[in-house]
């Protein structure tokens, strides 16, 4: 028998129980977890098929129905992050062949349109630059013009930090015969969701965003004309992970194995949830547009300029302009390293040229808004073209 692989000595020294740093994470997710949550996280895990812990399920329903306003029946929160409820949305619906038209405003459509037409969809997209939201005229005009069987738009575009209004968008799906799809990563529990008053059909969401909770679930909701289309598939769901039809046999009354619940995670979920309702919803909604404004109103009474405008703005995720000459990157990696403090930069068309600051589900709060707005106040003209003294060097990570 050959000898066992070895850690090397090098690394084998180095090797302590881990000791991550509590960093305060205004970036443009994951952000903090609430500490009840994180205690959840920490029992010892059951069984997936255990009585508790199938009541515990039905609850993370319950839950989930209430924070997305909605009567939806299929309401489940998926194994993976929010890419995989986005997955799961079309995986199930989808048909190779069926026309799909994506609403693109920025990264997050873009990766709608990547992923719709890898299961062979016809995807048509319409768009608008990165910093604007679609009217209902130029939506109809698509819806018209394409007649797809899906429209998919991002609700919280968080790589813009833009808002899209959603009055009169289901109604207008109705009417042309296509069912809604939402991304509300970045809104569901932070900023107004009305999913069934909107019309939506189907919609999904992350754990790490607006709901206080580490990254590895992605609640996941398909109303009755999304389960039609489903149920009326020529084939199977192409993908049998994120397969709703055998997970509603785990998740609705069979209670049939499919795959290991990470249980852990929906504890951390049925925790978050709870919080939510024990604030309510709209109190959860409020406080985030409070704290929002407040961030807003104190980056520009410092001259500084934010990306979108007023009314599509976003309380979750600010897109604040890198004023001309400053380099982005290294004052972000000073609060990193100096404060522990992350915030984002731009992705995409917008790479270099904003900040993305996340007031998100536990991190929403007024003493965060004061720390983050005096260390602008404070630290950021030392990064200023010109600036003579002070200039921490950028310590790469
Ligand atoms: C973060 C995000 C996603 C992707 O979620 P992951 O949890 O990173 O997989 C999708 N859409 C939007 C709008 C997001 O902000």
């Amino acid at each position: 028998m050959s000898a066992l692989h070895t850690v090397n000595n090098a690394h084998r020294r180095a090797l302590g129980p881990i000791a991550t740093p509590d960093r305060l994470l205004l970036g443009p997710g994951p952000s903090n977890a609430h500490p009840t949550v994180l205690q959840a996280l920490s029992r010892n895990p059951i069984g997936h098929l255990d009585p508790l812990y199938v009541e515990l399920m039905g609850e993370v329903q319950e839950l989930l129905r209430y924070a997305w306003q909605t009567d939806n029946r299929l309401t489940i929160p998926m194994s993976g992050t929010g890419s995989a409820a986005m997955e799961a949305a079309l995986a199930n619906t989808l048909e190779p062949g069926d026309k799909v038209l994506i609403a693109v405003k920025g990264y997050f459509g873009l990766r709608l349109a990547d992923m719709a037409g890898r299961y062979r969809a016809d995807v048509v997209t319409i768009e608008r630059p990165w910093g604007e939201a679609f009217t209902l005229e130029e939506i109809e005009a698509a819806l018209r013009e394409h007649r797809p069987a899906i429209l998919g738009m991002v609700h919280a575009e968080t790589s813009t930090g833009i808002l899209q209004p959603m009055e009169g968008v289901g109604e207008l799906c109705r009417q042309y015969g296509c069912l809604l799809l939402l991304d509300t990563v970045t809104s569901l529990g932070a900023v107004p969701v009305h999913l069934d008053d909107w019309q939506v059909d189907l919609a999904y969401s992350c754990s790490q965003k607006g709901l206080s909770c580490p990254p590895g679930l992605g609640p996941f909701t398909m109303g009755p004309r999304a389960e039609a289309k489903m149920e009326a598939r020529r084939g199977k769901v192409p993908n049998w992970y994120l397969d709703v039809t055998l997970l509603n046999q785990y998740w609705g009354t069979d209670r049939v194995y499919h795959h290991t619940a990470p249980v852990n995670m929906n504890f951390g979920m049925r925790e978050a949830l709870r919080l939510l309702a024990e604030e309510g919803l709209e109190h959860a909604w409020a406080r985030h547009r409070r704290n929002a404004e407040s961030l807003w109103a104190g980056l520009e009474a410092l001259g500084l300029e934010l990306h979108a405008p007023e009314h599509l703005r976003l309380p979750t995720l600010t897109t604040v302009r890198i004023p001309e000459g400053v380099d982005g990157k290294a004052f972000t990696l000073h609060l990193l390293n100096k404060h522990g403090i992350e915030v984002g930069g731009g992705l995409g068309a917008l790479a270099g040229k904003v900040w993305r600051i996340g007031l998100m589900g536990y991190n929403s709060r007024a003493e965060n808004v004061e720390l983050l707005l005096e260390l602008f106040r404070t630290e950021l003209p030392a990064f200023r073209p010109g600036a003579q003294t002070g200039r921490p060097a950028a310590v790469a990570v």
